[in-house]
């Protein structure tokens, strides 16, 4: 006779593993709502959830908002009594055990303002919705290999970053999280599937006439900045990505989970492709260093100018590389960059202002630019060259900075400790502390000369740089 723990053990383990699986239907006739019909089972306290973060801001009103018809059913059939605890908890009468559940999710997101944005929220056009996994699924206990069916009018395709399988229909999700914290387009988008194998690792997808008129443009600059930035981390994107470009009424972008999603706010032509293209490299670049291990005491906010500045700071340097930018091109953003960290610069540091990024937008991402720059220059120059941020990227990525508590103090040590150059000053003084940071002289050190003059910053190539500061320049293009 087994002892009662081993009862106990034998008892759950011949639970028997029901799968999530949902079924999402959407109607020609009705675009703006979406039916869903899933097999979970409810939290430890017998909750299913609608809760999650969405962006940093979160949604006015909540998820739930916008959620009609919730039905329950028991495994035998029964209906089960839904209580709604507070926003986005539903306690459920059947406790724990698998459920059936039914309701349908108005898509409204578009139409109410909201500080996230659509682009994280959820869209509709005429031919094609996007909904966040967040704004859609409800959630119960934490799940593994989830399965997400999709019933569609006749000529639309579902396009998602989970692994497909039946392409446009069926997909599996690894778990919770990556069906929560992401995003899936439906319709008759233009969709692009890249990388080896049936199970494409990178999909693109293009919503509306001028997006999907610039289709080659943006299938050809995420190959290539992929391969750019594979490089510079010495490891391919993690995961999976999918990338959703549609027109819209404002410019916006934004990261959930590994799917990038951007709305343009004006046709594509010569001066707004370059827009369009800043987003997408940006975004590509938060494929890996949104996997940076931002805790601490002031980890995942207090670090927003580091994940935002590295990555447009980098999204800048390829681009000069790639020659998709002028050397006279790069030379006239970094003078804007400067003068709208300037104009920004004022009690708040940029640690402190990273909770309220959205508010501080130039504080944090103009300045989280310049103090990627300023640190870059800061270690090269007094390491003559022998390093570079870079190195800092790939600890922080796949060497000893992925098992940190990352926050500026560990910042600041990681890269001493992977550079042999102590940074703290400038850290201490214009980063966690609201000082400005002494741009002419860094900018001088990489052989250009920045001049202010009232709001205005202009940066040139220094003709009086020596010759260290100049070759300094000359390597600075990511290739
Ligand atoms: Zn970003």
């Amino acid at each position: 006779m087994p002892s009662l723990r081993a009862a106990i053990i034998l008892s759950f383990l011949c639970v028997p593993a029901v799968a999530d699986d949902y079924r999402v239907t959407i109607e020609a006739s009705n675009l703006r709502s979406a039916r869903v019909e899933a097999r979970l089972s409810p939290t430890l306290d017998g909750e299913l959830l609608l809760l999650r973060n969405a962006a940093d801001s979160g949604i006015e009103g909540g998820w739930e908002r916008f959620i009609e018809g919730l039905e329950v059913w028991d495994a035998e059939g029964a209906p089960v009594v839904v209580e709604t605890v507070e926003a986005g908890r539903f306690r459920l009468s059947s406790g724990p055990g698998p459920v059936r559940v039914s309701y349908s999710m108005r898509l409204e997101h578009d139409q109410v303002p909201n500080l996230p944005g659509a682009d994280e929220l959820a869209w509709a056009r005429s031919d094609t919705v996007l909904w966040s996994g967040r704004a859609l699924f409800l959630e119960g206990a934490p799940a593994t290999d989830i399965e997400v069916t999709f019933a569609l009018p006749a000529s639309w395709r579902a396009t998602t970053p989970w692994r497909i399988v039946e392409p446009g229909r069926k997909f599996r999700a690894e778990d919770t999280d990556a069906l929560l914290d992401s995003a899936w387009i439906a319709g008759e988008h233009f969709e692009a599937l890249l990388g080896e194998g049936p199970d494409a690792p990178v999909r693109i997808a293009l919503a509306g006439p001028s997006a999907i008129s610039q289709s080659a443009l943006v299938v050809a600059t995420v190959e290539r900045y992929l391969g750019v930035f594979g490089e510079l981390f010495g490891a391919p994107a993690e995961g999976r990505l999918l990338l959703v470009a549609a027109d819209g009424s404002f410019w916006g972008g934004g990261v959930m989970g590994t799917t990038i999603s951007m709305l343009l706010g004006g046709p594509l032509n010569a001066s707004t492709l370059p827009t369009l293209r800043f987003i997408t490299v940006h975004e590509a670049f938060h494929l890996w260093n949104a996997n940076f291990p931002y805790r601490g005491r002031d980890g995942t906010e207090g670090l927003y100018w580091m994940s935002e500045g590295t990555a447009s700071y980098y999204t800048l340097r390829s681009q000069l590389g790639a020659g998709d930018l002028t050397q006279q091109d790069v030379l006239g953003r970094l003078g804007e960059e400067v003068a709208k960290y300037f104009e920004a610069l004022g009690d708040l540091s940029m640690v402190d202002g990273g909770p309220t990024k959205l508010t501080n937008y130039d504080l944090i991402y103009s300045g989280g630019f310049v103090a990627s720059m300023a640190l870059d220059i800061a270690i090269r120059s007094r390491s003559e060259d022998r390093h570079s941020l870079d190195d800092v990227m790939r600890s922080l990525h796949s060497g000893p900075g992925r098992e940190l508590e990352l926050d500026a103090t560990a910042f600041g040590e990681l890269i001493e400790s992977t550079t042999g150059i102590s940074v703290r000053g400038l850290l201490d003084c214009c980063i966690v502390g609201a000082k400005r940071l002494p741009l002419v002289d860094l900018f001088a050190r990489l052989g250009l000369s920045l001049r202010l003059d009232g709001a205005e910053a202009q940066v040139e190539l220094d003709p009086r740089a020596d010759a260290a500061a100049a070759r300094r320049w000359a390597g600075w293009a990511l290739r």
